[in-house]
């Protein structure tokens, strides 16, 4: 059974306005469980993925999903009401009956543009059950007052995506003119050297564009002292996504990548091959999942989805997605067949 804040959460009512080329959605009374874009995802570990909003000031050429202000994709940015989404919260770390809960900020864009991420951090670090408050961020909206806040809040960790040294080269990976990597540099030199918040530089290796650059970012991050009690480094192996960005990249097999990286982990004598231990993570009882695939449903369309063609629709106290009702009308009752589910987020068609 779903606890009461989960229940209470079922009324229907989302506020919504529209700004430039997008749907702008406070995302309030309607269930945080079921969508990718927004709210609370558990993968049946001690890992709880918090998502805030899903906007994104850069628009990478990398990104997996085609975020920012050059995104084709996207139709909504979404943002959620912080006392639902702590309320949620609180619900699902009190189910998972652990102590060692890492609440991990990590959305589909950037954390940092969320009004109220010094609260959020605050109030997830207070959580009996929570030992770790981590989050990803690009580091583009960071400063010294933010990160002293961040700090103070209770952040134990930053996981930091940094492509390039070289300004040209970060300026054209990342997307958008403005993009200064100088800046960047100091707040990751900052986070490590003066807060207690440790620091993960976690590059994305795009071959053929900034193989010269991971090296460099290696020594960067063992210099500043980043990783003082989680590994320093989390390189990342390009994917490409369905509706992901598609860079001119050279594939390379994981068995290429995983060599290289046990060759750096020689020269440069630090832990580049990481596994889900070396961050404390350990599976546990999942979240109710309460939807089979291909089992059809009745669903009511409650606001516009993320992508081009989706609308959120509401089902059993969760949220779907389902992918081919543009043109439904908000309030419409509508026969779907879920078509997927991946730890406890539900994609659904007519
Ligand atoms: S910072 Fe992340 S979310 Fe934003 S555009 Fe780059 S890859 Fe995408």
């Amino acid at each position: 059974m779903e606890s009461d804040s989960v229940e209470k959460n079922a009324a229907m009512n989302v506020f919504w306005y529209k700004m430039a080329k997008c749907n702008n959605i406070l995302i309030r009374n309607i269930p945080l469980l079921g969508c990718i874009a927004f709210g609370i995802i558990d993968r049946g570990t001690n890992v709880l993925q918090v998502r805030p909003i899903s906007e994104c000031p850069l628009s990478c050429i990398f990104c997996s999903t085609d975020a920012g202000p050059y995104s084709q994709q996207r139709i909504s940015e979404y943002m959620v009401d912080l006392g639902q989404l702590v309320e949620a919260f609180e619900w699902a770390a009190s189910y998972k009956e652990i102590d060692d809960i890492e609440a991990h900020i990590d959305t589909v864009g950037e954390p940092s543009m969320y009004p109220q991420l010094v609260e959020l951090i605050g109030r997830l670090s207070e959580n009996k059950y929570v030992k770790t408050v981590s989050m990803q961020t690009n580091g583009f909206l960071l400063n010294e007052k933010l990160i002293n806040e961040l700090d103070s809040a209770g952040l134990s960790r930053i996981n930091m995506s940094i492509e390039a040294f070289e300004p040209d080269l970060a300026r054209k990976i990342a997307g958008i003119d403005s993009y200064n990597i100088d800046r960047l540099l100091w707040n990751a030199q900052y986070i490590a050297r003066n807060t207690d918040i440790d620091l993960l530089i976690a590059p994305v290796w795009l071959p053929g564009i900034n193989d010269n650059e991971i090296p460099k970012l290696i020594e960067f991050a063992l210099k500043i002292g980043a990783g003082k009690k989680w590994p320093a480094l989390g390189i990342q192996k390009f994917l490409q996504h369905k509706n992901g960005r598609k860079p001119d990249v050279k594939v390379m097999s994981w068995e290429k990548f995983y060599s290289q990286l046990e060759e750096w982990e020689k020269k440069y004598r630090t832990k580049l091959i990481l596994s889900p231990e070396d961050f404390g993570s350990h599976d546990s009882k999942a979240l109710p999942r309460m939807f089979r695939r291909y089992e059809k449903i009745k669903a009511e369309i409650i606001g516009p989805g993320w992508m081009k063609g989706e609308k959120l629709a509401f089902a059993r106290d969760r949220v779907i997605t389902v992918v081919d009702a543009g043109n439904v009308p908000v309030g419409k009752e509508i026969s779907v067949r879920i078509e997927r589910v991946v730890d406890g987020i539900y994609m659904a068609k007519r």
